[in-house]
């Protein structure tokens, strides 16, 4: 918070697992954060190493065994067994996490399914680990603190072209008190390497004066930036790590550069 910024990522790795958190917020309301990079796994082939999704064809046992490693690095391990997840279908739905949903989809193996048709998932219970996964799309966690209250959005171009962002904003925002949303933005795919047709386009062009009608290059970064400033989080109260996947394979997974891929993720929790 020195810079003038709301608060800044740091680099965390142990045991070989690395995630990005930012402590600043984890001392100011005790909500946790932290994007996770590929390595420290078990997983092998595309998925190496610590594919932490269970839909893209990865051995079970393996992602169950990723995501216990996650855990333990974060020092969160006691959690594990109530950690949720969504199905994650592109769309904008928005489901607050409450006691009796807590530990869906924790499993790839056995156990409650992920949360069906939900795209964000948000809480103000403590130490209810919500995650997503994402390779190229964009990870952002959104927290308030003087609830305290967090969220972690799947947003890939389909889910910005609906609306994703506004309406995790939205569910957050009914919560009365101060308009103190933060949002963190994690790795994904860059404008450098993110070229689309012409239909993909024609969804921000209109929308967004920073998306050029002439490009092929979206910047999905650029959108979610937008968007927030739209959802009442201007850009002073937003963090970008700034990293593309598809430049980085081999430290994230990207579904454009490697088809066939695992999956990392975005954690978010409040001790
Ligand atoms: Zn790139």
């Amino acid at each position: 918070m020195d810079d003038g910024r709301v608060a800044t990522f740091e680099r965390v790795e142990r045991d070989g697992v690395a995630v990005h958190t930012v402590p600043s917020i984890f001392e100011a309301c005790g909500v946790g954060v932290a994007f996770s990079e590929r390595t420290g796994g078990v997983s092998v082939g595309p998925y190496a190493s610590l594919d932490l999704a269970g839909h893209v064809g990865d051995d079970p046992e393996s992602v169950d065994r990723n995501r216990d490693l996650l855990f333990e690095s974060v020092g969160i391990a006691l959690l594990r067994d109530v950690l949720t997840t969504a199905e994650q279908v592109h769309g904008t739905q928005v489901a607050e996490v409450t006691r009796d949903v807590a530990g869906c989809g924790a499993l790839v193996e056995g156990g409650r399914s992920p949360l069906k048709g939900v795209d964000t998932l948000w809480t103000r219970e403590r130490g209810i680990p919500l995650m997503l996964m994402y390779a190229d799309c964009v990870p952002v966690v959104l927290v308030r603190p003087s609830v305290p209250a967090a969220a972690v959005v799947h947003a890939g171009w389909r889910g910005l072209a609906g609306g994703v962002v506004r309406a995790a904003a939205d569910a957050m925002g009914g919560l009365g008190g101060e308009d103190d949303l933060i949002a963190f933005v994690g790795p994904h795919i860059g404008a450098c390497c993110y070229e689309v047709g012409r239909d993909v386009v024609s969804h921000f062009e209109s929308r967004f004066a920073t998306i050029a009608a002439a490009s092929f290059h979206l910047d999905l970064g650029a959108v979610v930036t937008q968007e927030l400033v739209r959802s009442g989080v201007p850009e002073g109260r937003q963090c970008h790590l700034g990293i593309c996947t598809a430049h980085n394979t081999d430290r994230f997974f990207s579904h454009r550069a490697e088809g066939q891929t695992g999956r990392h993720g975005a954690l978010a929790v409040i001790l």
